[in-house]
């Protein structure tokens, strides 16, 4: 066997442990003679798999009861869609613009009513996070949207926005559980799972109750109602099955391993290798305004698109791989998720030296 360091924003490396338990579940899963991939989602077994995944992720994220937690299907993308379908009672919301994500939200939501941008930080590529302290929030906006870790361009949000008292709606696809957050101060949360906690296909959405309603706009098609998939716990149709599964075994693992801190402290230490050689080399350079930097997605250019491209090559015969960066940004992009091990960043930064010592200039 031969596992590489894979540096993918999505989907991305996910831990060994969790691929080798599935491994061995995946002929018999627990002596029923068949795998995840072959039980009814209304049976015994899997009710129960789908049950726990929600009690660890619950416990630890700190959910409190009175937010449902939802597995669907159809990614972020179909998120776009459903969050101003199901919360947009006024028909006006505001959005702040922080990525490629955050634009193709506001676009989405464009479709059902008025979309008001409150702040934006693409006059510099989305090189930081705009001042959110004192925005102008609209009165009759339904909520506020952010998204809070913009895996393109490598930047988070380490302050939540003020939004007035507005419900604030957050894409945390690539950020989620990589570190402890306080679910209290959202209407709703959603991530697809493809970056941080599992296979593409699953979706997680955590939704305050008071904000599952079937007051919902007009034509709203019965899959895309949260109301409906929380009444039916997630089983109102065939839900992603085995995605939920390994999700749910991602869960443990965080929880094997300390929970959310410990994911937290372990990021913290890995970006801070990569960082550190950033700020101090001379060939590569961050892209990201410094307080606004993301554990999770660390982009950063020679200036040279040749020498970037080289770079790329040689790093995959390294076994470091996926290391291109998104064409917005150009140069390089390191996505270091939870399940990418310290060794994969050291590795990295070794050989980012080595590189520089090549190709460096004097
Ligand atoms: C990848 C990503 C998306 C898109 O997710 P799909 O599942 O492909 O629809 C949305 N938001 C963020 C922050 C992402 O990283």
């Amino acid at each position: 066997m031969n596992r590489i360091f894979n540096f993918s924003a999505g989907p991305a490396q996910l831990p060994l442990e969790v691929l080798r338990e599935a491994q061995e579940e995946l002929p018999d899963y627990r002596g029923t003679g068949m795998s995840v991939m072959e039980m009814s989602h209304r049976g015994k077994e899997f009710g129960k798999i789908i049950s726990e995944a929600e009690a660890v992720l619950r416990e630890i994220a700190k959910i409190p009861p009175e937010y449902k937690i939802l597995f669907l299907q159809g990614g972020g993308h179909t998120q776009f869609a459903m969050v101003p379908m199901n919360l947009m009672k006024n028909r006006v919301a505001d959005y702040i613009l922080t990525g490629l994500w955050a634009k193709k939200a506001a676009k989405e939501a464009a479709l059902f009513g008025k979309v008001n941008i409150l702040a934006s930080s693409e006059d510099k590529n989305f090189s930081y996070i705009p001042d959110c302290s004192d925005l102008p929030v609209s009165p009759e906006a339904d909520y506020v949207y952010i998204c809070e870790n913009n895996t393109i361009y490598g930047t988070k949000f380490h302050d939540l926005p003020d939004t007035k008292g507005k419900i604030l709606v957050a894409d945390m696809s690539s950020c989620f559980l990589s570190e402890p957050f306080d679910v209290t101060k959202y209407g709703l949360i959603f991530a697809g799972a493809q970056k941080n906690i599992g296979p593409a296909g699953t979706v997680v959405v955590i939704v305050r109750e008071d904000l599952i309603t079937d007051d919902v706009l007009p034509g709203t098609p019965t899959m895309l109602r949260y109301a409906v998939h929380a009444k039916e716990n997630s089983m109102f149709n065939t839900p992603p099955c085995y995605g939920i599964y390994i999700c749910g075994k991602v869960f443990e693992w965080i929880k094997r391993r300390g929970g959310l801190e410990a994911m937290k402290k372990a990021n913290e230490e890995k970006a801070k290798i990569l960082y550190d050689f950033l700020d101090s080399c001379k060939l590569f350079r961050p892209t990201v305004v410094k307080k606004d930097r993301s554990l999770m997605n660390v982009p950063f250019v020679t200036g040279d698109e040749k020498l970037d491209a080289l770079f790329v090559a040689e790093a995959a015969k390294e076994g470091l791989v996926n290391l291109k960066g998104h064409r917005t940004v150009g140069g390089m992009r390191a996505s270091i998720y939870n399940a990418m091990p310290k060794e994969g960043v050291e590795k990295l930064v070794e050989f980012m030296k080595k590189f520089e010592g090549e190709h460096g200039r004097a």
